[in-house]
């Protein structure tokens, strides 16, 4: 067979999972790549009474894509854009190219591929089809279902079919006259296609269909196989039967992988929508008057109608930067309708917008109207994200739960339907938010429930049921765009009728016989309370192995602050540990690939191997810290009663996260992998020993310190080659790499000579720079010419008595020393270091640890003072923005010579600051252009890229964005114009030089150069 069957632990357990509720193990993993591949494997699984779960990006929130059989991914290996018709406006593409991925691609042509999801960066087409979905702007575009023009797809007896429209002439003309007449059909597709045309012709049929489908007029439906649609035009009773037409690319769409492998789709393009863009932001009295707002709005010709309710915008209160995106809100309006327009021309949107807003006004149903034009209304988006982000980041066991979170009725039902809904919540006693898609009538419901709680899962089950019923008299859709998978089919039959739902039973029966596909999917589901991620009152194993209260970290500090409604305190640090690990909820944002920017997450974006990513990581802690040896997967005769840390693959998944903080801003819950990974490493080392080049690593600084009595030596063995060999083969380090050497004197040698020296310029403060472990030897010379900027800019400035940060020590989760680091940086530093003379770091890395991770790693009681001591301890172009925005340095200080400077972050800056603020350092360069590297991590973080198994993967992250961009800065270069690549990590720097040979300067460094002031 030339396609691999995994069946290790942890393939199984990382697709164990989708963005849903639900956890199932498979019986393997397959990466197929061509349709041979998926034959064999239909053949793999009709052998072992067994079946192929197809499956992409795997963002599906109703448990499509997680089942007991070989869950075939798509994504990894059958990713190409075949042809792009930019005269015809098609596409023809594998399933698994990533939406927002082709429409890079297609933009050069002035052309898109419209439907849109919020998962648009990682989602993929084929997962798009198989869930038929739409976003935003499905007023004006539809669904996918109204896009795929074409699919060729693998069928259940192993045949290849090219699903296009055909009309019955065409298919009387392939298996002769009245086929579906006959007493016996031999093939497949053809008895597929008589069914369908044996239902349009059969009265009785058709009225159960007319009948029980949702409203021909609701445009989002995502419940249920679509055979209404697929047989709309054999009903056209106005042309004879031989010329209707039938495509079942409407059927397969919204099909979930049940009837068909799809291989190939040809999709249909749309041109780039018009230029200017505008919304209208309806603050509406009431949120029911919103209902009765966005019908009028729908008159008017817009491109998207938005609900954000007063919920979502209260939740984003408090937040610095989402304070100033509420630019356009005034007061607290209980919901806003944001009605978008498109033109070509500013007049033309303001002349739409004015004939509106006259009509609002004259409703009665707002207090006011604003607008925001262009570029400003991402902003209005960034404030109901902001709002989401802190539901979906919500800490404890209660959650914002998918259940009916995608529920649409046509706009004219919306009111009556939002009013029996509310009655409804009100009787069940349950809360949700209201957002969404409100112009198709699809409003974005979730209730706020804990699955572990008996009282709430009944509660899952009631909303659905009731909901459901009031879809039913409102003749709606029970799912809108997400589908139904696990979660919805015995609903499905309470929508529909038993009749009716009989019909969809027969289709999957008629495609799939032999049950090869994707069963108990959209019909003949087991209960949608079966197989979820959480047992009722959740036990874990680690209680058991680690007692109460014996973690590194203080885990349950972070839910003890929150302040979010609904959410729970965690009752020990082990429970808040496990809610940490639970925080993922499958998403998938961390397979977003490197064409999407951001950093998170670097393992899966180099390797696109889901074993690789956060959620991965996240499915294996939860699966070996809450089941242990007692999973299913980890089983064994001889395993019973072993520790958990024995487990193999805890180490596994550790071993190849680069601790990049990546996933700490960019995974919309927070799930904060560097941290998790220190604390387990941690136990890891406690059980099996702390392995030599951990330690090693750790106490790097030491020998640093040591090294720098006799710095010559140092360089000399860390030169010479075999001596240096010696070392990296002791260590584990790759033998292409060097080992950093010494500075002749120290950082800290050398300002104390600086400050010595007589300075003239009159002094406007005083602060400490921390001489961190990296700069203080390695880089004693960037550390004095911080020190002389700031001398220069009039800062007395003075290196406290201060020990390392103890980064090393973290990254390689040796928490026990970093928690001695931190007490003593804490007591060292406390008393001296505030608002008016703070701890500038120069390397990113240490000084925000004082920041992060301080807090939780001191005692308790010395938490407040660690989180006031974090307040003061800035990053250089904090504080050189700090002073810049008080009017103490200003250009004017600076030559204005023109450069140009291509800027790499830092991956822990980004995660955790942000790099705008060193860009707005940079201008006070007057003459430089900016450009920001859209890099993520650089691959070396810290000690990883030096580690010899992690070497090849540390180069490979380079190759992605970093290097290339770096070479071409520097090609590009002319010789009138100074070009520098800057990079403020140590890392970051030395990682730049070994891929590209180019020497990176720290972005002090310029300033340093350019400083005019004496
Ligand atoms: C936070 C969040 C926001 C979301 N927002 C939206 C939204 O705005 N609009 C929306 O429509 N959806 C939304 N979704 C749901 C989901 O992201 C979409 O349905 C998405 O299109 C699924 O794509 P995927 O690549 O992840 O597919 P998967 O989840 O992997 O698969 C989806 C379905 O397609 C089937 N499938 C995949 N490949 C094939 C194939 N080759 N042959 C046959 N069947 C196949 C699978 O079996 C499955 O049933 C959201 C989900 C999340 C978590
Ligand atoms: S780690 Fe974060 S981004 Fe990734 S799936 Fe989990 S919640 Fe989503
Ligand atoms: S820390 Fe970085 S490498 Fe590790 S899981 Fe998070 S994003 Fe991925």
């Amino acid at each position: 067979m030339s396609v691999k069957l995994h069946t290790d632990s942890l393939h199984k357990i990382a697709y164990s999972t989708d963005g849903s509720v639900y956890r199932e193990v498979p019986q393997a993993v397959a990466f197929p790549q061509s349709v041979d591949d998926v034959r064999q494997l239909m053949e793999v699984a009709r052998e072992r009474n067994t079946h192929i779960i197809p499956r992409a990006g795997g963002t599906s929130v109703a448990g499509q894509v997680v089942g007991s059989g070989i869950v075939t991914d798509i994504s990894r290996h059958w990713s190409h854009i075949i042809e792009i018709n930019a005269v015809e406006r098609w596409a023809r593409v594998e399933p698994g190219v990533i939406r927002d991925e082709l429409n890079l691609a297609l933009k050069p042509y002035g052309l898109f591929f419209s439907p849109e999801t919020s998962t648009s960066n990682r989602c993929c087409i084929g997962g798009m089809m198989g869930n038929n979905s739409c976003g935003t702007h499905s007023l004006v575009y539809g669904s996918t279902r109204q896009h795929v023009i074409e699919a060729v797809g693998v069928l259940t007896d192993g045949t290849v079919e090219t699903f296009k429209e055909y009309t019955v002439g065409d298919l009387e003309g392939r298996f002769g006259q009245h086929f579906w007449r006959k007493f016996e059909i031999p093939s497949l597709i053809e008895r597929i296609y008589a069914q369908l045309i044996t239902f349009a012709l059969d009265d009785e049929k058709m009225r159960l269909i007319n009948e029980n489908y949702p409203d021909k007029s609701l445009r989002r439906r995502s419940c249920g196989y679509a055979i209404d649609e697929v047989i709309e035009d054999l009903c056209n009773d106005n042309k004879p039967l031989t010329e209707r037409t039938i495509n079942l690319c409407r059927l397969l769409s919204g099909s979930e992988g049940t009837l068909a492998f799809i291989t190939e789709v040809k999709v249909a393009l749309d041109p780039q929508p018009p230029s200017e863009l505008m919304v209208l932001c309806a603050h509406c009295k009431t949120l029911d008057a919103s209902f009765e707002a966005n019908l009028i709005a729908l008159q008017h010709n817009p491109t998207a109608i938005e609900l954000m309710d007063g919920e979502i915008l209260r939740l984003s209160w408090g937040n610095v930067e989402q304070e100033r995106n509420r630019f356009f809100v005034h007061g607290n309006p209980e919901a806003l309708l944001i009605t978008e327009f498109r033109a070509d021309t500013r007049g033309q949107i303001d002349q739409m917008a004015n004939a509106l807003e006259s009509k609002l006004a004259a409703s009665g149903l707002v207090d006011i109207c604003t607008r925001v034009y262009g570029d400003d209304v991402a902003r209005v988006w960034e404030l109901r994200k902001a709002g989401l982000g802190v539901l979906s980041s919500m800490k404890g066991d209660t959650k914002p739960v998918g259940v009916i979170e995608d529920t649409a009725v046509a706009p004219h039902f919306l009111p009556a339907y939002m009013k029996d809904f509310d009655a409804m919540t009100r009787r069940l006693g349950t809360k949700c938010v209201y957002y969404g898609h409100i112009s198709t009538g699809e409003l974005h419901l979730r209730p706020i429930l804990n699955l572990k709680s008996a009282h709430d899962r009944q509660l899952f089950r009631d909303i659905a049921r009731e909901t459901t019923l009031l879809i039913k008299k409102h003749r709606g859709s029970i799912s809108g765009e997400h589908g139904d998978g696990r979660l919805r089919g015995e609903f499905i039959k309470l929508q529909y009728g038993d009749e009716t739902y009989e019909l969809m039973r027969q289709v999957k029966h008629c495609w799939d016989p032999d049950g090869l596909l994707n069963v108990h999917k959209i019909v003949d589901t087991l209960p949608m309370d079966a197989m979820l991620r959480y047992e009722v009152n959740q036990h874990y194993a680690l209680d058991a192995l680690l007692g109460e209260n014996k973690t590194y970290l203080n885990w349950k500090a972070a839910f003890d602050d929150c302040q979010t409604e609904g959410a729970t305190g965690a009752a020990s640090q082990i429970h808040a540990l496990m809610c940490s690990i639970e925080q993922c909820n499958g998403a998938g944002v961390c397979r977003k690939s490197n064409l999407m920017g951001g950093t998170m997450c670097p393992s899966y974006r180099v390797s696109h191997d889901e074993t690789r990513s956060t959620r991965a990581r996240a499915n294996v802690l939860r699966e070996i810290l809450t089941r242990g040896w007692g999973s299913e997967v980890f089983r064994r005769a001889d395993s019973t009663g072993t520790n958990l840390l024995d487990i193999p693959e805890l180490k596994q998944v550790l071993d190849e996260c680069l601790a990049c903080k990546g996933c700490r801003s960019e995974c919309p819950s927070n799930v904060d992998m560097t941290r998790l990974r220190a604390e387990l490493l941690q136990h890891l080392h406690n059980h099996h020993g702390t392995p030599r080049r951990t330690w090693m690593v750790a106490h790097m600084a030491q020998f640093e310190m040591l090294g720098s009595w006799m710095p010559h030596l140092y360089n000399w063995v860390a030169r010479w080659r075999p001596t240096a060999s010696l070392i990296k083969r002791i260590v584990g380090f790759a033998p292409q790499r060097q080992i950093p050497l010494l500075s002749k004197h120290s950082m800290r040698q050398l300002v104390v000579v600086e400050a010595g020296r007589k300075h003239h310029v009159s002094i406007k403060g005083k602060v400490y720079l921390m001489a961190d472990e990296f700069t203080n030897h390695q880089d004693a010379l960037l550390g004095l010419k911080f020190a002389q900027l700031l001398m220069r800019l009039g800062y007395e400035v003075e290196i406290p008595r201060h020990v390392e940060s103890g980064r090393a020590a973290i990254s390689k989760g040796c928490l026990n020393l970093a928690k001695k680091h931190a007490r003593n940086n804490y007591r060292l530093l406390r008393n001296f270091i505030d608002d008016n003379h703070p701890l500038i770091g120069i390397e990113p890395s240490c000084i925000l640890t004082f920041r992060d991770e301080y807090p939780d790693l001191v005692d308790s009681s010395d938490r407040r003072g660690a989180q006031e001591l974090a307040h003061n301890c800035l990053l250089y172009d904090e504080f050189l923005v700090r002073e810049m925005e008080a009017g103490r340095i200003t250009a004017a200080d600076f030559a204005s010579d023109a450069m140009d400077i291509w800027l790499h972050g830092h991956c822990h800056q980004k995660a955790l600051v942000g790099i705008d603020l060193t860009v707005k350092a940079l201008k006070l360069l007057s003459g430089a252009t900016v450009h920001v590297i859209p890099s993520g991590c650089c691959g070396m973080a810290g000690s990883f890229g030096y580690e010899r198994e992690h070497y090849k993967t540390s180069l490979e992250i380079g190759e992605m964005v970093l290097f290339p961009a770096v070479r071409q800065a520097t090609a590009h270069a002319n010789r009138e114009t100074p070009t520098f690549v800057a990079a403020p990590g140590t890392s970051c720097r030395q990682q730049i030089l070994d891929g590209t040979g180019i020497k990176a300067v720290h972005p002090i460094e310029i300033l340093e150069r350019y400083v005019t002031k004496a």
